[in-house]
């Protein structure tokens, strides 16, 4: 599926559900994602779309005026559809794909109630039906780009990746995920040759998408780097070296810091024992915890560098995806407004939808939130959604 066609089918939906009528949202603060913030602020949406910031009210009127009003929030890196199961462990065994679904969609009906109006999925193949029925409208949930599934050192040579990467895209991925090194679990070496990097990036690019490059070891992020790829995930064993690199060439960064290794630990016996989540596997997430926190910070001073908020969230963490960005704010001591720009502006363009999405501005989808408080000044008002509007239609209030 080209850009193009996909951007008119996620947003088609929207439109059809939005209300014709115009509506008003009085924001006692609004943050518009790109750094601005402005006090008693009325903004004006007709249809999907957000037609005005400022003026006079116009039809139906949404007194936000206690209430802090951002951008619809984005994650950039999810597993929609990972769920404990019927025994409340981390497996699947003896569930039919109905009831596999159906936890996906309260996932994704979790995320949104959370503030979260874009995720990108990465990603199980399910992830395409559900992000198919959201897109029409029948099911609430943010609106979802998904990978389907990832190559890895078990897809090939080059020239198979290469195939993998078009066989991919003509499925309807959004994105390529490329896995470059292995998990945290398993120490994050790197697996994949630069070749084979260079290969599937190179190949995705010349498709028109999107490729996320997973890798722990500083060898396969520069190589991820080099081949022109559009992200970085994880990045735990980045390096300063790495990380000048990666501003140099544009690639986005996105690491996971505040919710993915807590919520395994917070879960660790609905998750022990089942494939690499082990003791040792365990062992090395919690030691790993103030190493990533360290890592982050040695990333921030890198003025140049795209800090994309992705949390890897898997089962147990759905709805709580903005603990990623408290935890930049409150541990890592990040500034609050390039925190929420990582889940907002700045992951929009990394989606390829700074047109569409992640600012509070004319002409962009009304994807709105409000939250009670300011999270410029308490972090933990991203807790607090109060208010929750997808391309004009309102979730919450
Ligand atoms: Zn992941």
């Amino acid at each position: 599926m080209t850009k193009a066609i996909l951007a008119s089918f996620l947003f088609a939906a929207s439109l059809a559900a939005a209300q014709d009528d115009a509506v008003t949202l009085r924001a006692g603060t609004l943050i518009d994602g790109k750094g601005g913030v402005t006090r008693d602020a009325v903004i004006v949406i007709e249809g999907s779309r957000i037609a005005r910031i400022g003026g006079e009210p116009k039809g139906t009127l949404h007194d936000l005026s206690q209430l802090t009003v951002l951008p619809g929030l984005i994650d950039t890196h999810v597993h929609i559809s990972s769920h404990f199961g019927k025994d409340g462990r981390y497996t699947n065994a003896g569930e039919t794909p109905a009831q596999f679904i159906l936890y996906a969609v309260e996932n994704a009906y979790k995320t949104l109630m959370a503030g979260f109006t874009t995720v990108q999925s990465i990603g199980a193949p399910q992830d395409l039906d559900l992000r198919d029925a959201i897109a029409r409208g029948i099911v609430p949930g943010p609106r979802i780009l998904a990978s389907i599934r990832p190559a890895n050192e078990n897809t090939g040579t080059p020239e198979q990746i290469r195939a993998f990467v078009r066989t991919v895209a003509e499925e309807g991925a959004d994105l390529i995920k490329i896995f470059a090194s292995k998990s945290i679990r398993e120490g994050g070496g790197q697996t994949l040759t630069d070749e084979q990097i260079q290969a599937g990036c190179d190949e995705a690019r010349k498709l028109g998408l999107r490729s996320w490059v997973h890798a722990h070891a500083a060898s396969a992020m520069k190589a991820a780097a080099l081949a022109g790829c559009t992200a970085v995930t994880h990045g735990s064993q980045g390096t300063d070296e790495v990380f000048a690199l990666m501003a140099e060439r544009g690639t986005y960064f996105e690491p996971n810091i505040g919710l993915v290794s807590q919520n395994y630990l917070e879960h660790k016996a609905r998750y022990f024992g089942i494939g690499n989540y082990t003791e040792e596997g365990f062992t090395f997430m919690e030691t790993n915890i103030p190493r990533k926190l360290d890592m982050y910070q040695r990333a921030m001073e890198h003025e140049k560098l795209k800090l994309l908020m992705g949390t890897d969230a898997t089962a147990g963490a759905h709805g709580r995806n903005a603990e990623e960005i408290i935890y930049r704010i409150e541990k890592a001591g990040q500034k609050p407004l390039d925190a929420i720009a990582g889940s907002t502006s700045l992951a929009a363009e990394a989606l390829g939808l700074g047109d569409e999405v992640g600012t509070i501005a004319p002409g962009m989808q009304a994807d709105i939130i409000a939250v009670e408080g300011n999270p410029l000044v308490d972090a933990t008002a991203l807790r607090r959604i109060a208010f929750v509007m997808k391309g004009g239609k309102i979730f919450l209030k």
